[in-house]
């Protein structure tokens, strides 16, 4: 099998008649809970979907969350407004929280599905959220999509010069294009 890759890439390396430079396609693998309904499910794919198409970083969400089980891929997980996780987050930032991700070990990103209003709003979150679990902090430009406040007339889903230097600074080189 590795022969005849190695004699594929030999030959796309003839015809092109310059040397190739393999870089690997980036992926990322979330576990999402299966309580994700089939719109939500929906709004998250168009999310990752501006992933692949702004910086070519292929996300798969794959529907079989179970949080008792050790996994070490990424999680996604479906919150309600009422729930006593929702309600310690509003505290902690001191706002109405719509999504948060858990850093440690294996990077958790919680979505408050009943607190957004719209499909622009959720993908917004989302996309945000997964920048987290790629390792993005907040950055200071209030247009961009790692911006830490959410602005309601501007649910940024391009990825803003300001998104780019984070997402350079926090990956190894050539994960992004
Ligand atoms: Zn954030």
């Amino acid at each position: 099998m590795h022969l005849l890759l190695i004699f594929l890439v030999f030959l796309l390396g003839c015809t092109a008649q310059k040397p190739l430079r393999y870089v690997p396609r980036p992926e990322l693998t979330i576990h999402a809970d299966t309580a994700f309904t089939p719109e939500e499910r929906e709004v998250i794919q168009s999310a990752s979907m501006e992933l692949v198409s702004q910086i070519g970083v292929r996300v798969d969400v794959i529907y079989d969350l179970d949080l008792r089980k050790p996994e070490r891929t990424f999680r996604l997980v479906r919150v309600l407004s009422v729930n006593p996780a929702t309600a310690e987050m509003d505290k902690f930032f001191q706002a109405e929280v719509y999504g948060w991700t858990h850093p440690f070990i294996v990077p958790r990103a919680y979505i408050v599905v009943d607190r957004l209003e719209s499909e622009g709003f959720a993908r917004h979150v989302v996309l945000h959220e997964l920048l987290h679990v790629l390792g993005c902090q907040h950055v200071d430009d209030p247009s961009a999509v790692l911006y830490g406040i959410t602005n309601r007339q501007h649910m940024a889903v391009v990825l803003t010069e300001a998104d780019r230097a984070e997402l350079l600074r926090t990956q190894p080189e050539g994960f992004i294009r």
